[in-house]
């Protein structure tokens, strides 16, 4: 998901809304903003679709007044699976005795499902399946005098990972879990200040970048300045490596690398560690691009459009459904068949999770007459599910955690298949040594199954680790 929020500007929602726009590709089922305005209290709107096409007509706009006020981009991660629950789209509000305050939350909690339990055996009256819920429900349990220390309260029994931007009548509060595992940025805008979930949405704006918000950082926002400390107990921060492989947008900056360089160079570390003799290399686009790029520039082999992408198709992996994903493939990519007839073809992916994007898109570029096809992944083989906030499914639908890389080679039926290493991964985002696997600087349970938090409520539900 993607997260935003301003205060000290005029027409915050316009704000939120180009913000949330540059943020869609980390969510495309549903939008929502919230707004404070003085004498008219909170407006909310929340919508299926893209926010271009929910949060730009006067209309809808003028029902959002104040000078303050946050989004969410919604990719469903936990509770309802797909746009067909409006009740489960941020950002989630409610009422205190001090007064009303929303949030909007970028992750998964893993033990939401034990603390809904507790909450609901407690009293507390659920509106959605989401589980980020429990935040408000723990902030109303509270007894902090101020919202900002309800808030704190709430997210130290929580578990797992968030990235939350929330707002009171005056104040925008962002706060990050302790290993700091997906992102938040903070920037400055005017007089005002702006939360987001990348650097992208500050940019769109015309704000300057100002910082990350730490790991374990909880930073209060009002007209008047920046207050941050730091409510958890000190670990070591485990960063979403996927966030810089494929789930970050490639002009974001993260952990002040650009995303666009470490992608470049994981196409290098591919090159050199998979080298192949071929006439050109191929990406798929869009997510294969930039590291397409490096391989060709490591390897001399000629970079070229092979595949072309509708620009008006969506991030297929996001649909929820199998079919529609299915559809997804040859709805979204077509082969450049003049380019590729005869050819030997590297093609450079991202990654492979059920293998439905390589399958297709290698019997496209058969059928279009190329000569060879060598697929290069910029991700180590996908083998363990993520629980905190990518949706990859549960393992019995990974190819990699069921079949060998020739099982795998062989059931994609391309001539040759190979994954970056973990190793080359992290010299690819500036680890020179490689991952230290006493204490690894990312998080990559995807790949390793190293998970940095234990995922309390699947393994209550039979996970094994
Ligand atoms: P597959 O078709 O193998 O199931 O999925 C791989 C494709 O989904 C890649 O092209 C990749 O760009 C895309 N993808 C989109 N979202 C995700 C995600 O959240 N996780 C992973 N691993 N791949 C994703
Ligand atoms: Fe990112 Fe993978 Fe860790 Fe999930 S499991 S947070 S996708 S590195
Ligand atoms: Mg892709």
């Amino acid at each position: 998901c993607g997260v935003f929020g301003v205060v000290g500007v005029d027409n915050a929602a316009s704000v939120v809304a180009l913000g949330l726009h540059a943020l869609q590709h980390r969510g495309q089922e549903a939008g929502g903003i919230v707004t404070h305005e003085f004498g008219q209290g909170f407006s909310s709107a929340r919508r299926f679709g893209y926010v271009r096409d929910n949060f730009t007509d006067a209309e809808t706009m003028a029902t959002l007044p104040g000078p303050i006020g946050i989004g969410h981009v919604r990719y469903s991660t936990s509770g309802s699976k797909g746009a067909t629950q409006i009740r489960d789209v941020q950002p989630f509000f409610g009422e205190f005795s001090m007064g009303g305050a929303a949030i909007a939350h970028n992750g998964n909690i893993t033990n939401a499902l034990a603390l809904r339990k507790e909450l609901i055996e407690r009293g507390s009256i659920f509106q959605s399946s989401s589980d980020s819920e429990c935040i408000i429900h723990l902030m109303a349990r509270s007894m902090g005098k101020h919202i900002p220390d309800r808030m704190e309260e709430a997210l130290r029994k929580v578990e797992g990972a968030f990235s939350v931007v929330a707002m009171t009548r005056t104040k925008l509060i962002g706060c990050r879990d302790p290993l700091g595992v997906r992102p938040l940025v903070l920037g400055q805008l005017g007089d005002g200040w702006v939360l987001a979930s990348e650097t992208c949405a500050l940019d769109i704006i015309n704000a300057t970048f100002i910082r990350e918000i730490e790991p374990g950082e909880m930073v209060v926002a009002t007209s008047k300045g920046v207050e941050s400390h730091f409510p958890f107990r000190p670990t070591k921060s485990r960063f979403c490596i996927f966030e810089h492989v494929y789930f970050s947008r490639p002009d974001s900056i993260l952990g002040g690398r650009s995303v666009y360089e470490t992608r470049e160079n994981i196409g290098r570390e591919l090159a050199k560690e998979a080298p192949v003799d071929a006439d050109m290399v191929c990406p798929v686009p869009d997510s294969g691009t930039p590291a397409a790029i490096g391989f060709s520039l490591e390897s001399g082999i000629p970079y070229a459009m092979g595949i072309i992408r509708n620009q008006y198709m969506g991030r297929t992996f996001i649909e929820p459904s199998e079919s529609i994903r299915n559809m997804g493939v040859r709805l979204k990519l077509n082969v450049n068949r003049a380019l590729v007839k005869g050819k030997r073809i590297i093609l450079v992916d991202d990654s492979v999770v059920r293998g439905t994007t390589s399958r297709k898109i290698k019997e496209m570029i058969l059928e279009a007459g190329a000569a060879e096809v060598h697929f290069r992944i910029a991700s180590p083989p996908t083998k363990w599910p993520c629980f905190y906030g990518v949706d990859t499914p549960q393992r019995d639908k990974l190819l990699a955690a069921n079949m060998s890389e020739e099982e795998m080679r062989d059931h994609l039926g391309v001539d040759s298949l190979k994954f970056i290493s973990i190793d080359g991964l992290y010299r690819a985002v500036g680890q020179a040594k490689g991952r230290n696997q006493d204490s690894p600087q990312y998080c990559d349970a995807c790949f390793s199954g190293d998970y940095p938090v234990k995922p309390t409520d699947m393994v209550e539900q039979g996970f094994e680790m």
